[in-house]
C-alpha cells in the first residue's frame, strides 16, 4: 500500500477562507498581536509569518518586539495593557521567553477570552472538559487533517507520542473528545513500538527526526506527523515518510502536512475570540 498524502497547504487555504467568509460577514476587524522578546530566529521568522497572514486575510496583525533584556514586570505590564485595549482580540506570546522571564506567569496574565494560542489554564480546563474554549492551534490543525481524509474518528485506537502542554496532551484531550480510544507515548514509555503498532491513528510530536519507523506503524493507519527537525540543513518530520509511506494509508508530508494549519488555525482562533468578544 502506498499511502495518499495529506495536502496541509490544501486544507490550510480552505480554513483561510472560511475565516476570509467570516469577515465577510462583520463590520469590524479582528486585532492580533504577536509579542515577542530578545531575537530568537525562529521566533523572528514565526511572529512575522503569523502577523503577516493576519493582514493578509483581512484582521489587523502588530508585531510588538522588545529587547532581550525586557524584564519580566514590563511584559506583564505590556500584557495587561493589551487585556484592556479593547481592539485588540488576540494576544499571542511568542515561546521560547528569554530565561529570566517566568512564562508560566505570563501566560496566566493573558486574558483567557484573548488568548488565541489556547495556552491559558482556562482554556486548557475548558478544552479537557470538552466546554467551548480556545483551542491550541497545531492540536486543532491535526484534527483538521485527520478529517480531510473523510475517515471516522470515534472508535478508533489514537496514539499520540509525546506530552508537552502545546501538542501532546491538548492533543490526546481533541481525540478524546471525539471518542477515540486514547493512548499517550512519551520518553518513559517502554516498548513504545508494541503500543504504536496498534494505531489507527498516529500523532508524532516528539521532535526526533524520523523516529517513527516502518515497522512502528500499523498497516492502514493515518499517521500525522507534527515534528520539524532540522537534518543537514533540511527539514525532516518524527516520521521515516518514505518508507512509512509504504505501511500507511494517510500520511502528511513535512513540510506542507501540519506545518501550514498551524497559523491558518491562529487566524480562525482570532476570529472566533473576536466573535465572542464583540458578540
Ligand atoms: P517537546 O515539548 O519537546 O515534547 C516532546 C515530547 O516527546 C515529550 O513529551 C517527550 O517525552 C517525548 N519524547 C521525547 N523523546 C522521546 C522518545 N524517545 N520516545 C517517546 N517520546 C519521546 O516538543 P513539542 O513542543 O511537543 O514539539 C514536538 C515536535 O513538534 C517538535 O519537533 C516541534 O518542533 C514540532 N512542532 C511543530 C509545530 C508545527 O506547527 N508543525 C508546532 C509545535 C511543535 P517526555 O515528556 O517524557 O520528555
Amino acid at each position: 500500500m502506498t499511502a495518499r498524502i495529506i495536502d496541509g497547504k490544501a486544507v490550510a487555504r480552505e480554513i483561510e477562507q472560511e475565516v476570509t467568509a467570516g469577515l465577510g460577514r462583520v463590520t469590524w476587524r479582528p486585532g492580533l498581536v504577536a509579542v515577542r522578546v530578545g531575537n530568537d530566529p525562529a521566533s523572528e521568522v514565526y511572529v512575522r509569518n503569523k502577523a503577516r497572514k493576519a493582514d493578509e486575510l483581512g484582521l489587523r496583525g502588530e508585531q510588538r518586539i522588545f529587547p532581550e533584556s525586557m524584564s519580566e514586570a514590563d511584559l506583564l505590564a505590556e500584557v495587561d495593557r493589551l487585556n484592556h485595549d479593547n481592539d485588540v482580540d488576540g494576544i499571542l506570546v511568542q515561546l521560547p521567553l528569554p530565561k529570566h522571564i517566568d512564562s508560566k506567569k505570563v501566560i496566566d496574565a493573558v486574558d483567557p477570552a484573548k488568548d488565541v494560542d489556547g495556552f491559558h489554564p482556562i482554556n486548557v480546563g475548558l478544552l479537557h472538559l470538552g466546554r467551548e474554549a480556545l483551542v491550541p492551534c497545531t492540536p486543532a490543525g491535526v484534527m483538521r487533517l485527520i478529517d480531510s481524509t473523510g475517515e471516522k474518528i470515534e472508535g478508533k485506537h489514537a496514539v499520540v507520542i509525546g506530552r508537552s502542554d502545546i501538542v501532546g496532551k491538548p492533543q490526546a484531550a481533541l481525540l478524546l473528545q471525539r471518542s477515540a480510544t486514547v493512548t499517550i507515548c512519551h520518553s518513559k514509555t517502554r516498548d513504545i513500538s508494541s503500543i504504536t503498532r496498534q494505531a489507527d491513528i498516529l500523532v508524532a510530536a516528539i521532535g526526533k527526526a524520523r523516529f517513527v519507523t516502518a515497522d512502528m506503524v500499523k498497516p492502514g493507519a493515518i499517521v500525522i506527523d507534527v515534528g520539524i527537525n532540522r537534518v543537514e540543513g533540511k527539514l525532516a518530520g518524527d516520521v521515516d515518510f518514505e518508507r512509512v509511506r509504504e505501511v500507511a494509508a494517510w500520511i502528511t508530508p513535512v513540510p506542507g502536512g501540519v506545518g501550514p494549519m498551524t497559523i491558518a488555525m491562529l487566524m480562525r482562533n482570532t476570529l472566533t475570540a473576536a466573535q465572542r468578544r464583540r458578540a
